[in-house]
């Protein structure tokens, strides 16, 4: 089944006990902030039923039937290459949300569960299976639950001091199913999905955390989960807010902290429950699918925020200077760099127990890595080219007051022909993209960078500079500089105290 976005919306209205500011949510889906990561999640089930799309994401299951192909296990490089490119349009969108964390913990289940089975006689495959079918036939959408609160990070889960609850546990059994308690943090997506799997976020490899060694799905109104959104970077909505805050008013908040207050999960929700030998195939399974979406939702990112740059030098008619064109330069690598080797990650996918394609660890890791290590230096050539505008540009009230209007239009211009409006846009997207007033603030502040390197270049000492490197060169031309030219030459009065060369040796 694909759902359309009215019955994915009537399966929000679900009683769930979900917090935001302070305050008790009624309804996330008219609540004036969570609506945005509503709306987004709701895009998951957009895309697959436009035409254009509708070959990429939706294949047909045994009896079939229509299903999202995010729901599917990946068996052939196609297989993976195809996930990546939904990863992409799902993005490109401002979705997939709802089938990237969740089918990523769905896959790394899978793996978990062939390798039980097989080494350990389990039945888990059985229920992983089981469970993907519920996900095909009633479309449901599913963020993944791994990062738990930790505690002090020095401590093994067993071994923390103020509680055992750091990381969830099961703390009870029965014939029925489990009794589960602890928190996860940070949790993606969380206010529109439906359900959640939850996985450990590191290895619990021996037998005294084995109650740490858990994996299980639940939905997210089940009783005694308390999902508590985070304070979102905006607090407008509507024209304003996307006006302000473009970014995040298409995609926030998304996180929560989950809190599992002795919640039931029925045995045939519980994917690993004891077998700790296994907590680390789970962990590293996910870690890797989950690094090719992170990769990939990145490249999109990447798009963006490279755009932003080379719009805000051509609002403000800066791209015939070469230090911009250098800086554009280098982000276009950057953007193609880290899209080049997530999508090896696909192409290279490697085949795990069973028929299961796993993407290349390797490839992933590089891919993630290297979009995270340059973030800072890409965000801070954003905000070079953009110069100090992105920091103290107007907000949508100054815009639409009709007195401020025509001052900020005329005087907050830059490029003949380019809508003031315009401007403001790119800058408002450069701000809330990028960072704080602070940052912006403190690269413009007292002037741009290149007008610092234009001041060094032209106060350098350059004589003493080339000095230096003429007497290392033995080239004439440094005895005259007020610091070399006083630098003593050691060599001739040393050799004079030493013993003639051999010269037998053949060099
Ligand atoms: C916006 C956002 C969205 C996220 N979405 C999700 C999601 O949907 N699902 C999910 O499960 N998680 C999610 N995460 C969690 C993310 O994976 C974690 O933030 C990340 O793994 C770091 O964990 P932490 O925040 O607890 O930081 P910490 O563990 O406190 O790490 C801080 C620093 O300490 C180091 N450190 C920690 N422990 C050790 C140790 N034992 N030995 C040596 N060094 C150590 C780390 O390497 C790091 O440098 C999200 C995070 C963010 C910020």
């Amino acid at each position: 089944m694909i759902r359309t976005v009215e019955q994915y919306m009537e399966s929000l209205n679900d009683g769930r006990e979900i917090w935001c500011m302070g305050e008790k949510v009624k309804d996330v889906r008219t609540h004036p902030i969570l609506r945005t990561i509503v709306m987004a999640s709701a895009t998951d089930f957009v895309v697959p039923h436009l035409p254009q799309f509708r070959d990429l994401f939706i294949t047909k299951d045994a009896d079939g039937e229509d299903v999202n192909f995010m729901n599917t296990p990946p068996r052939t490089v196609q297989d993976m290459v195809r996930r990546r490119e939904c990863y992409m349009t799902g993005c490109r969108h401002g979705g997939i949300v709802l089938h990237c964390m969740g089918v990523d913990a769905l896959a790394a289940s899978t793996v978990a569960a062939a390798k039980m089975d097989a080494n350990l006689g389990t039945e888990y495959s059985k229920r992983v299976e089981n469970y993907r079918r519920y996900l095909q036939k009633n479309d449901i959408g599913i963020t993944g639950a791994i990062t738990d609160v930790k505690g002090d990070r020095g401590l093994r889960a067993s071994k923390q001091v103020q509680h055992k609850d750091f990381y969830t546990r099961v703390v009870d059994r029965n014939k029925d199913g489990i009794i589960v308690r602890g928190a996860k943090v940070h949790i993606s997506s969380t206010p529109g999905a439906n359900e959640a799997i939850v996985l450990p976020c590191r290895a619990h490899a021996t037998e005294d955390e084995k109650d740490y060694a858990l994996v299980f799905a639940t939905p997210l109104n089940a009783k005694g989960i308390k999902l508590l959104a985070v304070e979102p970077n905006n607090r407008t909505y509507g024209e304003e807010a996307h006006w302000d805050y473009p970014k995040s008013a298409a995609l926030g908040p998304t996180e929560c902290l989950i809190v599992f207050d002795d919640v039931f999960v029925p045995w045939e929700r519980v994917f690993m429950c004891g077998e700790y030998q296994y907590s680390r195939d789970v962990t590293y399974a996910f870690a890797t699918f989950h690094r090719l979406f992170g990769s990939t939702r990145m490249s999109a990112e990447c798009e963006t925020l490279v755009g932003a740059a080379a719009l805000m030098a051509e609002y403000n008619g800066l791209e015939k200077y070469e230090h911009i064109r250098n800086k554009l330069a280098w982000l276009a690598m950057y953007a193609e760099t880290v899209n080049a080797v997530s999508r090896m990650a696909a192409i290279e996918c490697q085949q795990e127990l069973g028929d299961l394609m796993v993407p290349n660890m390797m490839y992933a890791n590089i891919a993630k890595f290297t979009f995270a290590d340059n973030l800072h230096q890409a965000m801070k050539l954003v905000q070079d080219i953009s110069g100090g505008i992105p920091a103290t540009v107007p907000c949508f009230k100054d815009w639409q007051n009709k007195d401020l209007h025509p001052y900020i239009e005329k005087y907050l211009a830059a490029k003949d022909g380019i809508p003031t409006e315009n401007r403001l846009k790119a800058s408002r997207l450069v701000k809330d993209f990028t960072g704080s007033y602070w940052q912006i603030a403190n690269i413009h502040g007292e002037g741009s960078l290149a007008q610092q390197k234009m001041f060094l270049y032209f106060m350098a000492d350059w004589k003493r500079f080339k000095a230096a490197a003429k007497r290392d060169a033995h080239i004439e031309g440094w005895e005259d500089d007020p610091t070399y030219g006083f630098v003593f030459d050691p060599r001739e009065m040393i050799e004079k105290k030493m013993p003639p060369i051999d010269t037998s040796y053949r060099l």
